[in-house]
């Protein structure tokens, strides 16, 4: 056998790996001091009761010979994909039910999709940028053309006409950066992605954390998209389904004249045979009316923390953006200090600890990215410990 060598390619995630082994080694020299995680991406709030409910209630209908249920659609069940449609028909999106497809998340999503494109494609990713984009056009050996995210452009490249590319990521709300995209900005996108027959691959996983009525929670928000993009999104970070598993992928029947469409169909009853039942029973319960009452609650906790964290960094002028319609808030990092550098200093100082920004590409050196995942007595108690460090 031949071995992928693409595989060669990727390069190894050291980020994740190195900050452990960064506190790890601090903790063990200084077991008297008090670390604060604000650096994670996963969510701390528990799930919603409702959908815990919908969750035993289905485990229980598993066990009924009456009501067992075995293989169900790879696509998903229409209970579930009917709460999905009206979703998006809150935001005057109409979609069919055979354009949604029920995933296990949107990170396996974002990385299948790319059985449907040939291998020498070549692909935009924005810099910085949620690593997943990157490594998995890598291993299937397609070349990357990088456009700079940066503080001039607010975090949100445009296209550029010069540039001719074939597939599009869009992340928005961004990870790591938190910037949103408005809808002159993405209508540029799907404008550029139609004129150069491309598709833009837009993932929406933070759609929930957008309150302003003016921003885009859907690419389809955008006249044409419909023809130019397919869109991801997940319940990880609106529902606490990390550890739970579910999202959803839609692939409008009108791009390439239903092919992708009629594609992903095949690819995914091929390769993929579906969502447990029990699990899209509690994602049901999600888009219920109290379901969504639950989850804006916490929510708007993790808003809370963005917003206690945001404006104690404005207290001190340190430059920063996200966390309105995020749960990530990206700073400058002080002193021109770079961000594995600041990394050292909050933990040594204040023993705080968050994401350098060089970990999301070369854009991100000299940014650093916190999170409001965690909990209110953390966030407040960091934010105490930022204050008394420009105090000295
Ligand atoms: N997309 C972005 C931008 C993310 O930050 C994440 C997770 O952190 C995902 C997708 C993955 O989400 P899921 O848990 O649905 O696989």
């Amino acid at each position: 056998m031949n071995i992928n060598t693409n595989y060669q390619n990727i390069s190894d995630s050291y980020l994740f790996s190195t900050i452990a082994k960064k506190v790890n080694e601090f903790a063990v020299a200084n077991p008297d001091k008090e670390i604060i995680k604000l650096g994670i991406g996963d969510v701390t709030l528990p799930l919603c009761k409702i959908v815990v409910q919908a969750l035993k209630t289905a485990s229980e209908e598993m066990g009924v010979k009456e009501t067992f249920r075995g293989y169900g659609p790879e696509q998903g069940y229409d209970f579930l994909k009917t709460k999905i449609q009206k979703y998006y028909q809150q935001h005057n999106v109409e979609l069919d039910l055979n354009e949604i497809f029920i995933s296990d998340g949107a990170k396996s999503d974002l990385g299948n999709i790319l059985d449907l494109f040939s291998s020498d494609n070549t692909v935009i990713v924005p810099d910085p940028v949620y690593p997943v984009y990157v490594d998995t056009n890598t291993m299937a050996g397609r070349k990357i053309v990088y456009i700079d995210a940066n503080a001039e452009n607010e975090f949100l490249p445009l296209p550029d006409n010069s540039v001719k590319a074939d597939i599009i990521y869009l992340c928005s709300p961004n990870n790591p950066t938190g910037a949103v995209y408005n809808k002159e900005q993405l209508k540029c996108w799907v404008n550029y992605a139609i004129k150069n027959h491309a598709v833009i691959l837009f993932d929406s996983a933070y759609e929930c954390f957008i309150t302003d009525e003016n921003l885009p929670r859907s690419i389809y928000e955008i006249e044409g998209a419909k023809t130019c993009a397919i869109e991801f999104c997940s319940l990880s970070k609106m529902a606490g389904f990390t550890g739970t598993r579910c999202g959803y992928t839609i692939v409008p029947k009108s791009i390439e004249n239903g092919l992708l469409n009629k594609m992903w169909l095949r690819r995914q009853t091929t390769k993929f045979n579906g969502v447990p039942y029990i699990i899209q029973r509690g994602a049901e319960a999600v888009f219920t009316p109290d379901g969504q009452k639950e989850i804006q609650e916490n929510l708007n906790y993790y808003k809370e923390n963005a917003k206690i964290i945001s404006e104690t960094l404005k207290k001190h002028n340190i430059w920063h953006i996200g966390g309105k319609h995020s749960p990530y808030i990206w700073l400058r990092c002080p002193n021109n200090m770079t961000s594995w550098e600041f990394f050292d200093y909050l933990l040594k100082n204040v023993q705080i600890v968050g994401t350098p920004g060089s970990g999301f590409g070369k854009n991100g050196e000299g940014y650093f990215r916190l999170t409001s995942f965690g909990s209110r007595e953390n966030t407040i108690k960091a934010c105490q410990r930022i204050d008394k460090m420009f105090e000295c």
